[in-house]
């Protein structure tokens, strides 16, 4: 299903090769997600080349920015269909993922993939402003991730809770997103983060992408993450 010519052009430009057995994984899930998508809606984007671009090569794309260390524990923050974690988990099993996501259907579809390619992970069928007031998983991952949930001041009450101190938060974003950033400083402050790192690159020629690392310099305040009427009515500024 995947172009692997493609990807291994895309992918080269940050420092990743792909052996024969992570390229049958990654393409055994595309596969999965384009016959599951006829009958359950994961995604929109469905031919080759865009999944091959705009899915697989973009999530890999933060092995070209962050430095993720063997057994690391990472958290994918509304993972949908599983981006950025299930391509994580499929390119470096070694990495403990825990997907979550409010939508129980969506992690059904990442279990069957697990199973199909013999990985293993935690599925969590919670908000994660819940999740992330319960002791299993209040800071206790090295790493969150997140790709299109919500605005980056929500985004982080959502996902600084998750991650120990000394940790970082790893935030996939569209290039126009400079003053969504800029406004979520105070928020960041507040919750313990510091936003470390703005990576603005070309996935391929004309489709600007941003990776941006948010530290955990220290404990989130117990009040944070607040109940979700609270952070809909008001982001944290
Ligand atoms: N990250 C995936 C991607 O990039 O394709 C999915 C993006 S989709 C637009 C947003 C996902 O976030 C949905 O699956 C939704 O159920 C989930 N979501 C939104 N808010 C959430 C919350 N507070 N807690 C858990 N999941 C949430």
């Amino acid at each position: 299903m995947l172009n692997r010519k493609l990807l291994t052009e895309t992918i080269e430009k940050f420092g990743i090769s792909l052996s024969d057995e992570v390229f049958l994984r990654l393409d055994k899930y595309a596969e999965m997600l384009i016959e599951t998508n006829k009958s359950f809606n994961l995604t929109a984007i469905t031919d080759s080349d865009g999944v091959t671009v705009k899915h697989i090569a973009d999530c890999l794309s933060i092995f070209g920015f962050v430095d993720i260390p063997e057994n690391s524990k990472l958290i994918d923050v509304g993972t949908g269909a599983g981006f950025p974690g299930l391509v994580i988990k499929l390119f470096r099993p070694d990495i403990d993922v825990t997907f979550l996501d409010s939508t129980k259907k969506k992690l059904g579809f990442i279990d069957s993939v697990l199973s199909e390619t013999g990985m293993t992970g935690e599925t969590v069928h919670l908000r994660a402003e819940e999740a992330a007031v319960l002791p299993k998983y209040r800071e206790k991952f090295d790493f969150a991730t997140a790709r299109a949930v919500a605005a980056l001041p929500v985004l982080s009450e959502y996902c600084l809770p998750f991650v120990k101190v000394g940790g970082s938060f790893i935030s996939m974003k569209s290039a126009d997103s400079l003053e969504e950033i800029k406004s979520a400083n105070g928020a960041v402050k507040l919750l313990g983060g510091e936003i470390a790192e703005d990576n603005l690159f070309n996935l391929v020629e004309n489709m600007p992408r941003r990776i941006i690392v948010i530290k955990k310099k220290s404990q989130t305040p117990t009040k944070y993450p607040r109940k979700t009427a609270q952070i809909a009515k008001k982001a944290l500024k």
